[in-house]
């Protein structure tokens, strides 16, 4: 953790994508940095603005993790103010009480406990398969595989799923302090070597999970052989399914994945995760868009030069940048249209 010689950070929560990861970044950045900020107009941009029980939980794991001293942590609230004092490691329990998501309240945290002393456990109740985040099973495939790449010593346990809209499910996870980290170059994807995937079932009938897999088989016949899909029965206190899909490139791999939901015939489920692999194939991204947002603040904290080909730039991407920005004395040069594919070069200015 760096020194904290300089004054607080105000950051203007409206910036960009005008969402919930403004307030995560900063919050992690804070932790590493050790630098303080006042974020104001939260979630402007969004139907519901001000802190939500996702959010409101991200603050106070960053601030039990810094011990931290916060003004404006409650729900609805518009502005925060976090100042923390050190970085301190241990076992951390969060109930998030709500389906809120629990892979967006680890990827504030777990980064941030990488450069504590000593390692630290935390175990999460929540969502780990809820819409508009990243799943559990995209965390530890996609995310974590990237993450241990540039150096992370982080690992993730699923003890119970936990869907829309009755949450309660359970994740743990280990970090241990990072000892080098390494830029990453993921420019060239190569050629598709496979897919593998999982469709999965909590509470329902197997059969959803074979119709999720055949579905996905017969869509992407003519796209890759192999593909292999393993049925999986998850324990959950709820209903649930999800079908994902991992493309392994020669360079690189991507990741999409469907959730079911009451009416949602299980076929459909399965070609959401199609669609989107084949929107992106169909483009020389060697990153997937949601992945390349999340990429951009642990590469920004290792040395050198990183670049990644995305499939699409999206404002979450270009939001996290400039936020990424006020913290470290970073270039992030993103070139390309919103909705295009495009290029991201992280490189120390320091
Ligand atoms: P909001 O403030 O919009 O209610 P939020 O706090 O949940 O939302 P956002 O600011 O929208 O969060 O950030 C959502 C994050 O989840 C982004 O990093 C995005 O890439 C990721 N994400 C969303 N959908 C997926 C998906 N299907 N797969 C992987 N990651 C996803």
């Amino acid at each position: 953790m760096m020194p904290q010689t300089q004054s607080t950070l105000s950051i203007d929560g409206s910036l960009g994508e005008g969402g919930g990861q403004v307030l995560r970044t900063s919050l992690a950045l804070a932790l590493i940095t050790g630098r303080s900020f006042a974020l104001t107009n939260i979630r402007r941009r969004r139907a519901n603005p001000g802190l939500r029980a996702q959010h409101l939980k991200a603050v106070e794991a960053a601030r039990d993790v810094g011990k931290a001293k916060v003004e404006g942590a409650r729900l609805g609230s518009q502005s925060l103010v976090f100042e923390p004092t050190g970085l301190y490691p241990g076992e951390f329990h969060f109930d998030i009480g709500t389906a809120g998501s629990t892979s967006l309240v680890l990827q504030t945290i777990l980064p941030p406990l990488s450069f504590a002393a000593t390692s630290s456990t935390v175990t999460l109740v929540g969502g780990t398969h809820v819409p508009w985040s990243p799943c559990f099973h995209f965390l530890d495939l996609h995310w974590l595989h990237h993450m241990r790449k540039i150096g992370f010593n982080i690992r993730l346990k699923l003890d119970a799923a936990g869907f829309y809209p009755r949450g309660g499910g359970r994740v743990l996870a280990t970090v241990w302090p990072v000892s080098r980290l390494s830029p990453l170059c993921l420019t060239n994807r190569g050629p598709l070597k496979r897919i593998r995937g999982i469709s999965a079932v909590a509470n329902l009938n197997q059969s959803i999970a074979e119709r999720q897999k055949v579905q996905a088989l017969k869509q992407l016949s003519d796209v890759a052989r192999p593909v292999e899909i393993e049925i999986l029965r998850l324990s959950s206190p709820s209903k649930g399914s999800l079908l994902l899909l991992l493309a392994e490139f020669e360079n690189s791999q991507c990741c999409f994945y469907g959730l079911g939901a009451l009416g949602k015939p299980a076929e459909s489920v399965a070609d959401e995760a199609v669609n989107e692999l084949l929107d992106l194939l169909a483009t020389d991204g060697a990153i997937d868009h949601y992945l390349s947002d999340q990429l951009v603040l642990p590469l920004a904290l290792a040395p050198g030069v990183s670049e990644i080909r995305t499939s699409k730039v999206t404002q979450h991407l270009t939001t996290n940048a400039e936020i990424v920005k006020m913290f470290i004395p970073v270039s992030i040069e993103v070139d390309g249209k919103i909705g295009q594919p495009g290029s991201i070069r992280i490189r120390h200015t320091k």
